[in-house]
């Protein structure tokens, strides 16, 4: 099973509101105060602290510029963009030509995961025939496509906004143990709202993916903001834009809904820097 498909939430029941509960109560409300360091000369500055899970955006100095070897891309002014993955423990940044490159590597701070432990749900649902394996497969192919999109969209640079009103029922990183039997993690923000509400572009960006009907999330749309840096919306009752399309942060996208693998109406909001997942909760801290 493809554990990045933006469907991979919904293998693992939603479990309805005993589960949210329990997320909501484990909420972290104080946040220390973060002085950006400088930084050594020649590498990037970088806005964000260096943190699982988050998305950190900065100017680069000096090009080409490597995190994680891979080459970042650069906006014509200076501006990039990257992600850290929810269990990375060190990030290394490169800078220069191959020839004279010079190379640092950073700690990334942990992020405090949460454990949801449910109990006393059905037994576990069947696995799918292999044609839906197969459909599956299919789909979580062209969501993998659509994030390796590299633009030079400037969405990323924010501001952001949350994409639907609503109960959080389920955060980023969380652990499942479901009947005493570890699930997937979850990779994504769950906002529980009734179906028909909005949902809405969280930033500026352009459409890269509508899909009607996937097995596992349903009514599905990617929005590309730029440089690697894509939103996903899935679940939804109706879908309001074609591929393609260029959309404004607040822009209504779609409609809550419960299509795809969800045990009741919800939004399932994912950020991503390509492959890596990441908390999208982080982006609407100030
Ligand atoms: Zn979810």
């Amino acid at each position: 099973m493809n554990h990045d498909s933006p469907a991979n939430e919904a293998q693992q029941p939603h479990a309805a509101a005993a589960f949210c509960l329990l997320t909501l109560a484990l909420f972290d409300t104080a946040t220390a105060a973060w002085a950006a360091p400088t930084a050594s000369p020649g590498f990037p500055q970088l806005s964000d602290e260096l943190r699982q899970g988050a998305l950190i955006s900065g100017t680069a100095e000096l090009r080409p510029l490597r995190i994680d070897g891979r080459e970042l891309p650069i906006g014509a002014d200076g501006a990039i963009v990257f992600g850290l993955g929810r269990d990375q423990k060190e990030v290394q940044i490169c800078i220069g030509p191959a020839s004279k490159q010079r190379c640092e590597t950073r700690a990334v701070q942990p992020g405090k995961w949460r454990i949801e432990r449910v109990n006393g749900l059905p037994p576990k649902t069947v696995t799918p025939d292999p044609e839906t394996a197969a459909r599956i497969a299919r789909e979580a192919a062209l969501v993998v496509e659509a994030r390796r999109v590299s633009s030079t969209g400037r969405g990323f640079l924010g501001p952001w906004q949350q994409p639907a009103s609503g109960r959080i029922s389920g955060i980023y990183g969380s652990q499942r143990i479901l009947n005493g039997v570890p699930g997937s993690t979850h990779l994504g923000l769950d906002i529980a709202a009734p179906t028909g509400d909005p949902v809405l572009a969280a930033a500026d960006g352009q459409v890269s993916l509508v899909h009607q009907d996937m097995v596992l999330s349903g009514k599905t749309v990617l929005i590309d903001h730029g440089q690697g840096v894509s939103t996903v919306y899935i679940h939804m009752s109706e879908i309001a834009v074609a591929e393609g399309q260029a959309v404004k942060r607040g822009e209504r996208i779609g409609s809550i809904g419960a299509t795809g693998r969800a045990s009741g109406p919800h939004l399932h909001w994912g950020l991503n820097w390509f492959e890596v997942k990441l908390d999208p909760r982080m982006l609407l801290e100030d």
